[in-house]
């Protein structure tokens, strides 16, 4: 196999939570199984909601579970020219464009193709217009608008979107800012990721980046969608069933490597084995014992390990 490399790319908004500690664990996993690279980005783009001191806590959660990173950590806020270069790239290449709709015309576009039974999206008006840059413009992508975008998830098998169903999605905010769907195809090629393994919440966006990587040639990672760990009502974990965040359980004494192994065997598993050194997580992870149904989160087993 090719080196691996693989990445975990939070959003510093919050504290490390358990959701996000164990698709890190499982990137850093596969990276270290197969001798690869693992790699740290901060998604820091919403510039609102972004703090260094989660960017802090993030990585001191991520030390304390063990989960070591190889190369200096990448921040989006300071790659704007690496977007801009490829966005130019597209336009120049009539693969994106610029759009002056304004927010009411785009919803009155997704009102009409909703009322004839269609997925609501921009209905293509500024695709052939070549307007210029201007303020107040975004930049478009011009999604294909046929044929179908396939993967082999290594989580969840084959997946396939018609690409009918894409949107000529934002890329270029009109304040001259990357959206996410773009940043993440520009960072995740220029660190060479191999690997992406992230939570299932982003299966919709894979197809958006997969265009984006074949408008601009470059090979396509292999993707692999974690499903989401469940509260007790099979919702989405949440601070209501007793889940807390990383740095929350290291404040109660519980020990990294319980909690790395309770988090491994939510939706890992090996044999009967139920307590795993990390020399021997690494040894025997492989993405083929990871589960594709949604893992239901205990506290009281959490407990018993403590
Ligand atoms: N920053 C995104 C998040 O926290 C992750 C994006 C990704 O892994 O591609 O959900």
């Amino acid at each position: 196999m090719a080196k691996v490399v693989t990445r975990f790319a939070p959003s510093p908004t919050g504290h490390l939570h358990i959701g996000g500690a164990r698709t890190a664990i499982f990137s850093w996993l596969l990276a270290r199984h197969h001798g690869g690279e693992f790699v740290l980005r901060i998604e820091d783009t919403d510039r609102e909601r972004s703090e260094q001191q989660y960017t802090d806590a993030i990585l001191a959660s991520m030390e304390w579970l063990g989960l070591s990173w190889d190369a200096e950590p990448v921040y989006q806020s300071q790659r704007d020219d690496l977007y801009n270069k490829y966005i130019d790239q597209l336009l120049a290449e009539g693969k994106a464009y610029y759009c002056d709709c304004t927010a009411e015309e785009v919803e009155a576009m997704r009102e009409e193709a909703r009322a004839l039974g269609k997925k609501p999206k921009y209905n293509g008006k500024c695709r052939e217009m070549g307007l210029k840059k201007a303020d107040g413009r975004v930049v478009r992508f011009k999604a294909p608008l046929t044929g179908r975008t396939v993967w082999k998830d290594l989580v969840k098998g084959s997946i396939a979107f018609d690409n009918e169903e894409l949107d000529d999605m934002i890329i270029r905010r009109s304040d001259g800012s990357p959206t996410y769907n773009l940043a993440v195809v520009v960072d995740d090629h220029s660190q060479e990721i191999s690997h992406v393994l992230r939570g299932d919440d982003h299966v919709n966006n894979t197809p958006k980046q997969i265009m984006v990587y074949e408008a601009l040639g470059w090979e396509v990672p292999q993707f692999g969608h974690v499903p989401m760990i469940l509260g007790s009502d099979r919702k989405k974990l949440s601070k209501r069933h007793g889940a807390k965040s990383v740095m929350e359980y290291e404040k109660m004494g519980l020990l990294p490597q319980a909690l790395v192994n309770y988090l491994v065997r939510l939706g890992w598993s090996y044999g009967d084995q139920e307590i795993f050194a990390l020399d021997e997580l690494i040894e025997k992870f492989s993405t083929d014992n990871l589960s594709s149904s949604a893992a239901g989160f205990d506290p009281d087993k959490l407990l018993w390990l403590n």
